[in-house]
């Protein structure tokens, strides 16, 4: 099994470890054109062509792992290939179709992944991964419209502890409210990251994060969401947490390179 795919097992496991993956929670895509070699490519389709939904240009020629629709992170920790499937993109960008292991559909929020993966490439990035989860503490504080506002919770999440903004640089966007699958919640989460956020947190559902493969998007994640843990431990011993200052965040920006 290739690389990438192993890992997005691993991941899973951690997924459902963590209680962010109840049931068929969550979804997981991967761009794994580069580590597929040429006979893998060429393997002719268990199934479809099937319609994405959408046209998208810049994934012509690209194959992806999917998350399959309605399966447990926790069986495809155990077995990636029983609970996803390789696809390969079709020449008219609107279609794919299964090409391995076995015909499991992928997840129903497919034509959101591609769009982001479709935008990716189109902006040259590196990033190949794309992970929604459920994070509980992190949901937990959209709840509350204070936490929603523009960067008022990547602020007080960074200054938790400093690892915060060296490993989750960029902060994390807020998506007000719109339906699970919609066309616009896939919108605004395009909008989100071309804002400038690895993690857009989905008001009162959970995050959306990319990034160079799928262990580093979880890692923004686990670190986002460590940091709101110890806000919460904070809270619970009486006490509004002081956090880090503006002087001694703008100080690892500088000492760590950080983009912001
Ligand atoms: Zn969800």
């Amino acid at each position: 099994m290739i690389k990438q795919i192993e890992q997005v097992a691993e991941v899973a496991l951690y997924l459902w470890q963590k209680g962010w993956a109840e049931r068929n929670g969550g979804n997981i895509t991967v761009n794994i054109t580069e580590e597929l070699d040429a006979d893998v490519k060429r393997l002719p389709a268990l199934a479809g062509p099937f319609d994405i939904g959408v046209t998208l240009p810049n994934l012509k020629g690209c194959f992806f792992y999917a998350k399959g629709t309605g399966r447990r992170m926790r069986d495809l920790a155990r077995e990636p290939m029983e609970n996803g499937a390789i696809i390969r993109i079709c020449d008219d960008c609107s279609h794919y179709e299964i090409i391995a292991d076995k015909v499991v559909m992928p997840t129903s929020e497919l034509p959101s992944h591609l769009s982001v993966h479709n935008y990716l490439i189109a902006k040259g990035s590196p990033y190949k991964a794309s992970l929604h989860t459920h994070p509980i503490e992190l949901v937990a504080l959209t709840h509350s419209q204070k936490w929603m506002a523009k960067d008022v919770a990547t602020k007080v999440l960074w200054s938790m502890i400093p690892e915060t903004k060296a490993f989750c640089p960029r902060g994390l966007g807020m998506v007000p409210y719109m339906l699970p699958g919609s066309v616009e919640l896939a919108d605004a989460t395009i909008k989100a990251i071309d804002d400038n956020y690895d993690v857009v947190m989905w008001e009162k559902h959970g995050v959306f994060a990319v990034d160079v493969d799928i262990m580093s998007a979880f890692d923004q994640v686990d670190v986002l969401n460590k940091a709101a843990l110890i806000y919460m431990a904070s809270r619970a011993l009486g006490h509004e947490p002081e956090g880090m200052t503006d002087a001694q965040l703008e100080q690892m920006s500088r000492a760590f390179n950080l983009p912001k």
